[in-house]
């Protein structure tokens, strides 16, 4: 498997079903916020967000939360959310995602992420051993650093061919 290609590719977080992640045996999920959850540095997530969160947690599925965000921004969303976390995750490297799958206490094959960027979600997952659900970003984002990302990260995405719809 080459370290920049996410296990399981989705248009967008409402596609990625309970009835998948329990197909599949995730019983813990590694989330991003920006882009993934909600536009980036949108405090408020969609309703559709907020259905797919409860239906999630309903299911008896663990979630996390693990954003390069600043706590400023991570800290009031997970606690709309009632998640934990972990922020200044440092995706790609490592720690955040190990961090996370220690305070979620699951064995590692039974974790996934579930986020947008190839560049820190995807090979973060990767290099942590953990599976991943890659995430069509809901907007384009606007800043030149992020658009610079976002070109280099092209050549890089997944198909569409590949998204999977239930
Ligand atoms: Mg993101």
């Amino acid at each position: 498997m080459l370290f920049f290609e996410p296990t399981y590719v989705f248009n967008d977080i409402t596609g990625i079903t309970v009835r998948f992640l329990e197909k599949k045996r995730i019983k813990g999920i590694v989330l991003d916020i920006d882009n993934t959850l909600t536009t980036h540095n949108n405090p408020i997530p969609p309703d559709s967000s907020m259905k797919w969160l409860e239906n999630v947690k309903k299911a008896g599925i663990k979630v996390i939360i693990v954003s390069n965000n600043k706590p400023e921004r991570v800290v009031p969303f997970a606690e709309l959310l009632d998640l934990e976390f972990v922020a200044n995750g440092k995706k790609p490297l490592t720690t955040g995602i190990n961090k996370a799958v220690k305070k979620l206490g699951l064995e590692k094959k039974y974790v996934a992420a579930i986020g947008d960027q190839i560049f820190t979600d995807i090979i973060g997952a990767n290099l942590s051993g953990i599976r991943s659900c890659f995430v069509f970003p809901m907007q384009p984002e606007t800043s030149l650093p992020f658009r610079i990302k976002r070109t280099l990260e092209k050549p890089l995405l997944p198909g569409r061919n590949r998204i999977i719809k239930e």
